[in-house]
């Protein structure tokens, strides 16, 4: 496929001098296409010989909701770094978040036995646990009453495409995106995704933007599922078919 010009020419001048160029990259969604169930989710194996070239000419991240272990299991990239669980897991020193896991675990069965429903999927992470209600949409506003309900002081809600998902207060890809550039430096920014969590990101890039870095915020479009909030906070949208090829022209023009 080809890459929109406008597009590949907004890549070039990212990738000029003066670098680094930090490029921080979502997973589901965004490298990976958006699967019936997270565990049948996959990233193309072109898409990982892509980022391959990508961590060697540049500082490359994934940022996602993920924890680390599954993310590292997705995408086995060497040189790669991670920010995991929503930026509370990170393939760098970071500070542990706290455990939550005995109230996690206490959420996780009493919402499934609130909604008693078969196409209610429960995903539960290393940091949080994730509703997942893509098998039946109509599910969403039971669920969203549920967790109102119950959800324990100290944790909050993120909602996704067709996901709810409870985790600890803090983390956040936008601070993942900033300790990122204070670790790297970096004078160019490339941020992709397709999500709500990733336009706190998109804001974060902008706002390395008034400081001088040259940044480029890529909205992954999910057609009908893509949040307003993805539109609104990115520079440019573009089809999750062309992500890979997206990748592909900055590592080319980095070398
Ligand atoms: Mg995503």
């Amino acid at each position: 496929m080809t890459l929109d010009p406008a597009l590949a020419a907004r890549l070039r001048e990212l990738a000029r001098p003066p670098g680094p160029l930090l490029a921080a990259i979502d997973l589901d969604g965004t490298l990976a296409p958006i699967a019936p169930a997270p565990e049948l989710a996959r990233v193309p194996p072109e898409t990982l010989a892509v980022l391959e070239r990508l961590a060697a000419r540049a500082h490359a991240a994934i940022v996602t909701g993920r924890d680390l272990a599954a993310a590292r299991a997705l995408v086995p990239v060497a040189g790669l770094e991670f920010a995991a669980s929503h930026g509370l897991e990170t393939s760098w020193p970071s500070a542990p978040a706290p455990d939550r896991a005995a109230e996690l675990d206490a959420l996780a069965d009493a919402v499934a036995a609130r909604l008693a429903s078969p196409a209610l999927r429960v995903e539960r992470k290393a940091r949080s646990v994730a509703f997942h209600h893509r098998a039946a949409p109509a599910l969403a506003e039971p669920l969203r009453a549920a967790l109102a309900e119950l959800l324990p002081a100290g944790l909050r809600v993120q909602p996704g495409r067709l996901v709810l998902e409870a985790l600890p207060e803090g983390g956040g890809k936008d601070a993942a995106l900033l300790a990122l550039a204070a670790r790297f430096r970096p004078r160019a920014l490339l941020a992709l995704g397709d999500d709500r969590t990733d336009a706190p990101m998109f804001r974060a890039l902008r706002a390395l933007r008034a400081d001088g870095a040259r940044t480029l915020a890529l909205g992954v479009s999910g057609g009908a599922e893509t949040p307003p909030e993805v539109v609104d906070a990115c520079d440019a949208l573009l089809e999750q078919a062309d992500v890979t090829a997206a990748l592909a022209a900055l590592a080319a023009a980095l070398r």
